[in-house]
């Protein structure tokens, strides 16, 4: 029943910081949440990282081992930001750090996702909760335990705009500045320090098990489609339902359905028509049957039209290889790697280097043969690579036909 005068009352107000250092000394490595050093973005709207095509700007890891060196050690931390004072800051999430975050991205729908997830699992329970300086949020979670892994996941429940980061992932947290020029900031009625961190919904739980099992079941067919990839795999997949027999109109409901589940955003309708439309005109058409005229009698459409048994009369018994069951002479052969260093050019001229020579290339038979070889990569880097694959050498053998 103590009495307190207001003389005695302090009245302790924390400013949000913007010193990315005393962030993670005294909130967040307290609480167990190891933090990284990432890149900031440029006034120019690049990356610290230097590389003209960033595709994540001020939100990658600064250090050697990215996500592998994320840490709550004081010392490590001063260190870090004594040597990249405007790095932005990371935190760690899963299990390592005890988090489970919900990344609402309005760029991508975010905003409706989110709505459409409260109809689904109802609304979510007062957690900490960050704004991103982009309209984003990214909200806190408690991770279930190191006994359950809950993997990252982009649109949730197939809701675009929505991704989840846990075990293996990490999000941009504040003081960080946004690409926007604005900080991350803790929502103010939702910091760490006020709200403890809500047990990861059953809802949201129930939607990641959901994905693992369909992942399960389809394999890498439940990945999410890019935008750049969106038309040339869609009409890869209405090509291979309409070659298993599926009538377009059939194919036309599975892609709807595929390009609402997996495309990010999704095409409109009308292009998934469009899509099904070309892929049913070209399957179609190699088994166009004999017109009632005859084609093979007419002299003036000779030449024009051919039955499947001419065509396969035609069609040579094997195809001609340039490097055995891998490269075929007047095919497009497309060699694709989603990043930088995945070893593409070192591939190519391993490659080149075979057909070249004559010599086998990963065990397969080749055609020795010339090459061309177009690229934009600068000499200062191609060389290496040249020299690398022993092409640099004996200029001769690349040009001989
Ligand atoms: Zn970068």
């Amino acid at each position: 029943m103590g009495h307190r005068d207001y003389d005695d009352a302090v009245l302790v107000t924390i400013p949000a910081t913007t010193d990315a250092v005393q962030a993670a000394l005294y909130y967040y490595a307290p609480r167990g949440w190891p933090v990284l050093a990432l890149h900031s973005g440029t006034s120019a709207g690049g990356c610290t990282c230097g590389s003209p095509d960033c595709n994540s700007p001020g939100k990658h890891p600064r250090t050697a081992h990215g996500l592998r060196d994320a840490t709550t050690n004081a010392e490590t931390i001063r260190e870090l930001w004594a040597r990249w004072p405007d790095a932005n800051l990371g935190i760690a999430t899963g299990a390592v750090s005890g988090l489970v975050v919900l990344d609402m991205d309005p760029r991508h729908g975010g905003e409706d996702s989110l709505d459409e997830l409260v109809r689904r699992i109802g609304p979510l329970p007062e957690t900490p909760e960050v704004l991103t300086g982009g309209a984003g949020r990214h909200i806190y979670f408690a991770h279930p335990g190191s006994g359950q892994v809950i993997r990252n996941a982009t649109t949730l429940g197939g809701l675009p705009g929505l991704d989840l980061r846990g075990d293996g992932g990490y999000v941009v947290a504040p003081p960080s500045v946004h690409g926007s020029g604005r900080r991350y900031e803790w929502e103010s009625s939702s910091h760490p320090d006020d709200v403890t961190l809500a047990p990861f919904p059953s809802g949201l739980s129930n939607l990641v098990a959901a994905r693992a099992a369909r992942r399960q079941v389809s394999g890498s067919d439940a990945e999410r489609i890019p935008e750049g990839e969106r038309n040339a795999t869609l009409t890869s997949l209405a090509g291979t339902m309409q070659r298993r027999g599926m009538s377009p109109a059939a194919t036309k409901a599975a892609l709807i359905a595929e390009n609402a589940a997996r495309c990010n955003p999704p095409l409109t309708e009308a292009e998934v028509c469009a899509i099904v439309e070309s892929v049913a005109r070209y399957t179609s058409a190699v088994s166009i049957p004999v017109p009632p005229w005859g084609v093979s009698s007419d002299e003036r459409l000779a030449g024009l039209f051919s039955t499947a048994r001419e065509l396969s009369a035609e069609a040579p018994a094997t195809a001609p290889y340039i490097v055995n069951g891998l490269l075929a002479r007047g095919a497009l052969t497309e060699l694709a790697g989603k990043v930088k260093s995945s070893g593409k050019t070192t591939f190519a001229l391993a490659l080149v280097r075979a057909v070249t020579s004559g010599r086998l290339f990963a065990g397969l038979s080749t055609t020795r043969t010339g090459v061309v070889y177009l690229t934009e990569q600068g000499s200062s880097s191609l060389l290496p690579a040249l020299h690398r694959a022993g092409l640099a050498g004996d200029p001769p053998s690349a040009v001989e036909n």
